[in-house]
């Protein structure tokens, strides 16, 4: 077995017995995150929602057939990246994660990516941009209208290239945003 496959194993058997924020009361199961551990993209998320809770899985349900459709159009498989979350465990009611959960859970994101080691990231939501942005040192403030545009002018010192925002659970409430996301998904 692979170095990173067994650093990735490691750290979601501790996410499954973590009880470092109050949201392992609530999980039905921590979702750690899945995928190759030698992928070059890895999308990062907010939080298991419904069906990843039940599932232990990232993206199932209707935001993951929506991914799923988005990769295929983008000619990519799942087999060929890692799906994380910002959040393993699922806040009550899908509510947004709060800063003391995603600052106690995100030192295990933090040890997927340096096991992973991606050249791209896709972050899929507001919580996951701004903390990837800020580990840049990208702080992202209501008034930036165009975040993407300060990344690719101050470009990243992580070694990553493009950081496309894309929110697929949202998307799939308006067609509009679908079509809009289809197409800055082909282009990231
Ligand atoms: S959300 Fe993260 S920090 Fe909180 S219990 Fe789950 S794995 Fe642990």
């Amino acid at each position: 077995m692979s170095a990173p496959r067994n650093s990735l194993d490691a750290i979601a058997s501790e996410i499954t017995r973590c009880t470092k924020c109050p949201l392992h009361k609530s999980r039905k199961n921590a979702v750690p995150g899945e995928g190759n551990p030698n992928a070059k993209i890895m999308l990062i998320g907010e939080a298991p929602g419904y069906w990843e809770d039940v599932k232990g899985k990232p993206f199932v349900g209707a935001a993951g057939k929506f991914l799923d459709t988005l990769l295929a159009e983008a000619g990519v498989s799942r087999a060929q990246i890692f799906i994380g979350n910002i959040l393993k465990c699922r806040p009550p009611n899908n509510r947004e994660p709060a800063p003391d959960e995603i600052q106690a859970c995100t030192p295990f994101l933090d040890r997927q990516i340096t096991a992973i080691k991606p050249k791209l990231i896709i972050t899929l939501g507001s919580h996951s941009t701004a903390y990837i942005f800020a580990k840049a040192g990208i702080y992202i403030q209501r008034h930036n209208r165009n975040p993407r545009k300060t990344l690719q002018n101050k470009r990243s010192r992580l070694g990553f290239t493009r950081f496309p925002n894309i929110p697929p659970s949202s998307s799939t409430l308006q067609r509009q945003i679908q079509t809009n996301t289809h197409r800055r998904f082909q282009t990231a």
